[in-house]
């Protein structure tokens, strides 16, 4: 037979957001139809009418969307197989039982919940085997059926399971499995109001919509058993599987909602970067090579195989993802990486200093892109530019209470500053400088020209200064420091100068030896 087009698809139920483990499922499901050249579509499994919501689903919808998986059919963008809303097919799975129905391959069932729970019990006090249902309704003849008509009673839809066969089965991860149908259950597949449950509205639609892979987790394999069996019973060939491992945490125990955010939205919030949130999370049981941990969305396409995705529980590490994010934050020009983490910096930073000041910014987060991973981090931390006065923070006091001298350096400090050629402080304009200086200064290349003093030039404007006062360099810059920024942690002594300006440099190293 050739082989049909791909067609892959996430199936989420829009009962809670887009978690890690659906971002994941969803995104192998994406990169294989991307590799094989196929369609990848999402299919919203919303029969679980107490629990799904409109603003479940879009929360998932924009939480692919963020991770940059984007789908060729399904809500908001239609297609030729539609409806992708299950709840909007019931005419479809009815069809699809009227069939099953009339092969043999389904009964109906007018057991209460009571009874069923009743015959459960009896198998466990008999130490059955198996404990399920207990098949009373399997052979009811058309007057006992009658009977429970009669009565009021609405019927279960119920699969009739093949009684002791052995299936020998592929899973593109897992391998050769067997199972036996004696463990499994005649499930239900349709409710009395019509409404389907997961395992047959998946296969109703599963071949409906052409699918051809199916990626999921392996809490799902053994219903892939009983997928398999209802495919067959319709007469249609299954799709391949791919069952994928739990994701697991730091200890190897099952994820739980306190080893990472439930839902992806979070970490778009908190200020992850979306490439790396994405590279993070491929790698969770798949390997791009054997040295390399990132990539690009497309360089992971070109090389993905469902046959490749690893047997064994991958671990979640919230600090690798961290040190993820800031491998990317750091590939931003300062440029771009100020104008990604604007939304984070509107309290700590004057809303017109993003039209006025750019250059000036974008020094400012320079000097920080190697201190944060992800976006949120830079407010806290520069708020100490912004002030009138910075308020020490306790290694800042100690600096500067070390050397009774130090009040007086910092006082003659403020007098040769005074007299040197410093940038303006903010607001006023700082263009000449900050345009010709791309802080931080141990990265810079040689500034050619620079209407002010450089930060290379204040360092050595500095130098000299404390060899006259006979002070260690060492000695000096410390109380300096704590002067002008509150905090011993930071950029460089004279980014922090330069960024601060004349005015602001005097005022504050005054203030503090005051
Ligand atoms: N709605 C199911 C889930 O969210 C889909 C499973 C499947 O992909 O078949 O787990």
């Amino acid at each position: 037979m050739i082989n049909p087009t791909p067609r892959l698809r996430f199936a989420p139920s829009p009962t809670g957001p887009l978690h890690l483990g659906g971002a994941r499922t969803a995104m192998y499901n994406w990169a294989a139809a991307r590799a094989l050249g196929g369609t990848f579509l999402l299919r919203i499994e919303d029969t679980d009418r107490a629990r799904s919501t409109d603003a479940s689903l879009q929360i998932i919808l924009t939480g692919l969307r963020w991770l940059g998986m984007d789908w060729d059919e399904g809500p908001e963008q239609g297609g030729a197989f539609g409806p992708y809303s299950q709840m909007q097919r019931l005419h479809l799975y009815r069809a699809a039982a009227d069939e099953l129905l009339q092969k043999g391959h389904a009964y109906l069932c007018y057991c209460t919940p009571e009874e069923i729970e009743a015959g459960r019990k009896v198998m466990e006090a008999a130490k059955a085997g198996f404990i399920g249902y207990n098949g009373r309704c399997r052979n009811l003849t058309a007057h006992e059926r009658a009977a429970f008509e009669q009565r009021g009673l609405k019927p279960n839809l119920r699969f009739r399971m093949p009684a002791a066969r052995v299936l020998k089965v592929h899973d593109l991860v897992r391998g050769e499995v067997e199972v036996n149908t004696k463990e499994l259950d005649d499930f239900v597949m349709l409710r009395p109001d019509g409404v389907p449950l997961y395992n047959f509205a998946c296969v109703v639609d599963d071949i409906g919509m052409k699918i051809t892979h199916v990626v999921r987790g392996e809490e799902h394999f053994l219903n892939g058993i009983k997928q398999r069996l209802l495919f067959e019973a319709l007469g249609s060939e299954c799709p391949l599987y791919a069952h994928i491992p739990l994701i697991l945490n730091k200890d190897g125990k099952k994820l739980s909602k306190r080893d990472a955010d439930t839902n992806m939205l979070e970490y778009r919030d908190k200020g992850y970067l979306p490439d790396a949130v994405f590279n993070y999370i491929a790698l969770l049981g798949w390997g791009f090579s054997g040295e390399r941990d990132l990539f690009t969305r497309q360089e992971m396409v070109e090389v993905f195989k469902l046959e490749h995705i690893g047997k064994s529980g991958a671990k979640f590490d919230e600090e690798k993802l961290r040190w993820m994010c800031g491998e990317y934050l750091r590939r931003f020009s300062a440029a771009d990486c100020l104008q990604n983490s604007k939304p984070w910096l509107t309290n700590a930073v004057p809303q017109a200093a993003f039209t006025t000041h750019p250059a000036w910014l974008a020094n400012i987060i320079a000097c920080y892109q190697e201190r944060v991973a992800i976006l949120s981090e830079f407010a806290p931390k520069i708020g100490w530019l912004f002030v009138d006065l910075p308020v020490l923070d306790e290694a800042a006091q100690q600096n500067l209470g070390k050397d009774q001298a130090a009040k007086q350096w910092l006082l003659r400090y403020a007098d040769l500053l005074a007299n040197s050629n410093l940038p303006p402080s903010f607001p006023a304009d700082r263009t000449a400088a900050d345009v010709a200086v791309s802080l931080p200064t141990k990265k810079a290349a040689a500034v050619a020209s620079c209407a002010f003093a450089t930060p290379q030039q204040i360092e050595q404007e500095c130098r000299a200064f404390t060899e006259q006062l006979g002070v260690k360099f060492g000695d000096f810059v410390h109380p300096v420091r704590a002067a002008l920024s509150g905090t011993d942690k930071g950029p460089g002594l004279f980014d922090i100068v330069f960024l601060l300006g004349k005015d602001a440099c005097i005022k504050r190293l005054r203030a503090a030896a005051s």
